[in-house]
């Protein structure tokens, strides 16, 4: 069972035989310009439609939708066929309407400080999973056009690189997404992060660095082993060679282990040397990480330090802290029972603020 978004234009004509030439045209239009269900279709037949979703059945399933910051910020838990669970957040900013979606049901990484690495792999995703959260998203937020989509969900977008691309082209291609408003976040796979440059997308690239000396960044990173420091600062580099754009480090600050005036020093080196932006993220709670995140002042003083360095460093807000939609918080569905609040499914949009 397939979702439909997995199929090219000329895949799905010749799943539409018979049938006249423009209904192919139709339902392209439906399902990428309108971000419609294939129900909601209403320029074909409803026998087609109900043939359609018997062929082509919905690839997610809502298990729990919450949500925070007074309606700006939503999460779904949607199960999949295979019964286990992944999370997409939508988020409501003043300028843009960005969706965080999962490349992957859980995460092989295993950084000590994210849920999801502490809950582990159970799978990967295919593009019309990833997709379909998309386009989910992309109805929840109507009237509002969605205008951001980042891989900063549930698992390593890269680790499952060939979904990953099809999905960023293909966003870019049939949904007309700007590219640069398309994030992949890494924990730092560095032959990944080198065949991504070479793809022709002018993407925006975050790579999740936490630490800039190995045997911190070991700890909290387990993959630094594999790629440490001096190999991930080649794949970066590669980046801005081959792509000429912009890249970001994140840095989820926890007190006493990465954010230290030593800490500054080796971060600011790191990030100058790729003329990177540093995007701080207080560090988010999580069951199974026992070390605090660092305290406001600290954050405040550690970008401080950064700025004095050169450094152009910016402070991420908790958005979606309370129902554990936060950055590294998602994981399993008894963490989000656990904090959040149940909505109508009747969902009044934020229009502005
Ligand atoms: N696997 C990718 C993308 C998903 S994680 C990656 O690691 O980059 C998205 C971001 O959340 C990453 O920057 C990650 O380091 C960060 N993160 C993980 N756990 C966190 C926590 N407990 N608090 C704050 N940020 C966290
Ligand atoms: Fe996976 Fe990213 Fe979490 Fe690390 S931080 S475990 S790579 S989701």
């Amino acid at each position: 069972m397939t979702s439909i978004y997995e199929y090219t234009k000329e895949e799905l004509a010749s799943h539409l035989e018979g049938q006249p030439r423009y209904r192919v045209d139709q339902l392209w239009q439906g399902l990428w310009v309108d971000g419609l269900e294939i129900e909601g279709i209403t320029t074909i037949p409803a026998a087609l439609r109900a043939a359609l979703r018997e062929k082509f059945p919905t690839a997610l399933h809502v298990a729990h939708d919450v949500e925070s910051d007074r309606g700006a910020t939503r999460k779904w838990v949607f199960r999949l066929e295979n019964a286990s669970t992944i999370e997409t957040v939508l988020m409501r900013y003043d300028d843009r309407v960005t969706v965080c979606v999962s490349s992957q049901a859980g995460c092989a990484m295993g950084c000590t400080f994210c849920a999801t690495g502490q809950a582990g792999f159970s799978g990967q995703l295919s593009v019309g999973q990833v997709i379909e959260q998309v386009m989910y998203a992309a109805r929840a937020a109507a009237p509002l056009r969605l205008s951001n989509v980042v891989f900063m969900g549930m698992g390593e977008p890269l680790a499952n690189y060939r979904v990953t691309v099809d999905v960023l082209r293909r966003l870019h291609e049939y949904r007309g997404l700007s590219a640069r408003h398309l994030t992949v976040s890494t924990v730092g796979v560095a032959p990944a992060i080198e065949r991504l440059a070479h793809e022709g997308l002018p993407l925006t690239l975050a790579v999740s660095l936490h630490a800039a000396n190995d045997e911190t960044r070991n700890e909290l990173v387990p993959l630094n082993r594999r790629y440490p420091l001096e190999r991930l600062h080649q794949a970066c580099q590669t980046w801005l060679d081959a792509t000429g754009r912009r890249l970001s480090f994140e840095w989820a600050l926890i007190d006493g282990v990465n954010d230290t005036d030593r800490a500054i020093a080796e971060l600011a080196e790191y990030a100058n040397s790729l003329h990177a932006h540093v995007n701080l993220i207080p560090l988010n709670p999580t069951p199974g990480f026992l070390v605090r995140g660092s305290s406001a002042q600290r954050v405040g003083e550690f970008r401080d330090g950064l700025l004095s360095r050169g450094v152009n460093a910016t402070v991420r807000n908790t958005r979606g802290r309370s129902i554990a939609a936060a950055c590294g918080q998602l994981a399993t569905v008894t963490n989000a029972k656990r904090r959040s609040i149940p909505v109508r499914s009747e969902h009044q949009p934020v229009a502005s603020r």
